[in-house]
């Protein structure tokens, strides 16, 4: 945490320490009371703790304020952020565990104080008991919107579909928003995991449902071109690449792993009803990984249209004494293919959900947004 946000932080438990705690009230006005000491002093040597970075000491000082004021856990929740943000999550822990052993928690401070302690093991991986506790806030709230949406997350992260496809429905209903494609994409993952254990009935459903929800996900596609591959059903798999090229084009290349070598005669169809380029550099960047040449690379007559694609050219080239086949070749190396439409990271692999801001299938092609103008 930067030195300004720490500041900001402690600042906020200042001043809530003195609203809560200090400020007298209007009978101790009234009466010209003195503010009690008791509550002072270890308020002070808690602060003074936090200050000469003794956190543990803080935190002993801060157990004792609160216990002198039940108001005081707006205190404790805002030691328990810093405590998280600051990566030290076993006192975040023991803060908010500290405040759930209290007798009568009061509701809302109840959902509160559950969801940070869900963050806390969230934070720290322990994905389960982080779950557990969103559960705690989904109990007394089933709307609750960020627990939903972090319990989301967390079965995608564990690669437990149904359970998450279950989550966004809930969240779907809440936020009258359409999540078709999000949803698309988890009834893909839930037909890949049934494709590796071989179950290619329940695959085949779970593709085809993925597809009735949004026929943009190019992921369906690939499992479902795979399933009619396994099951040497070719009017089938040309059925899925025609619908594919007509809604996912752009992602045509990712059929070069699954189509070739072994059925190079369907790639070469697909490239000559589409004339595709990445389709066609991709593979033309498979072939040359072999150590002899394939008489396919003259079949694959590609005019490049953009300076990057110039480049990968080049970059296949044999090396030698052409310093600009060295040059491209270290530039394909570091090349990001893709950029997320809507964060804008830029990576080199495809994913299917963005790993910056975990949107689902918003993944492009950079060619075009890559600062390179047009050749021709
Ligand atoms: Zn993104």
């Amino acid at each position: 945490m930067s030195t300004l946000a720490t500041l900001a932080l402690l600042t906020t438990i200042v001043t809530a320490v003195w609203v809560l705690l200090l400020r007298p009230t209007s009978k101790e006005e009234q009466d010209n009371t003195p503010v009690d000491d008791q509550r002072v002093s270890p308020l002070l040597r808690g602060i003074q703790h936090l200050l000469s970075d003794k956190p543990d000491l803080a935190l002993q000082d801060m157990v004792e304020v609160a216990k002198l004021r039940s108001e005081s856990t707006e205190v404790y929740m805002a030691l328990g952020e810093m405590f998280l943000s600051q990566g030290e999550i076993g006192r975040a822990v023991r803060i908010h565990q500290n405040i759930l052993a209290r007798p009568h928690v009061p509701q809302d401070l109840y959902i509160q104080a559950h969801f940070a302690l869900a963050k806390d093991f969230q934070t720290g991986g322990l994905l389960d008991r982080a779950l557990r506790h969103y559960q705690k806030v989904l109990d007394v709230q089933s709307d609750h919107l960020d627990a939903l949406r972090a319990s989301l997350r967390i079965r995608e992260l564990s690669h437990e579909w149904q359970e998450a496809e279950s989550l966004l429905s809930r969240v779907e209903r809440i936020q009258d928003t359409n999540v078709s494609l999000h949803r698309a994409y988890l009834w893909a993952e839930m037909s890949e995991q049934c494709l590796q254990k071989k179950d290619i009935t329940q695959a085949r459903q779970y593709a085809e449902q993925s597809l009735n929800i949004s026929e943009h996900c190019t992921h369906a596609y690939l499992v479902m071109v795979t399933i009619e591959l396994h099951e040497k059903n070719i009017p089938s798999v040309l059925a899925n690449i025609h619908r594919m090229q007509s809604m996912s084009a752009d992602f045509l290349h990712l059929l070069v792993p699954i189509l070739y070598p072994k059925y190079s005669e369907l790639l070469m169809q697909c490239w000559q009803e589409s004339h595709h380029h990445e389709l066609g550099l991709t593979w033309l960047e498979r072939l040359a990984e072999e150590e002899t040449r394939n008489p396919i690379e003259n079949d694959i007559q590609l005019t490049p249209k953009y300076l990057r694609e110039s480049l990968r050219l080049a970059a296949l080239g044999q090396e030698g004494d052409d310093p600009l086949i060295e040059h491209a070749k270290i530039w394909r190396k570091q090349m990001k293919r893709y950029h997320c439409k809507y964060c804008g990271v830029d990576v080199v692999e495809m994913y299917w959900q963005c790993p910056q801001c975990h949107i689902w299938g918003s993944s492009v092609l950079s060619q075009e947004d890559n600062g390179f103008k047009e050749l021709t």
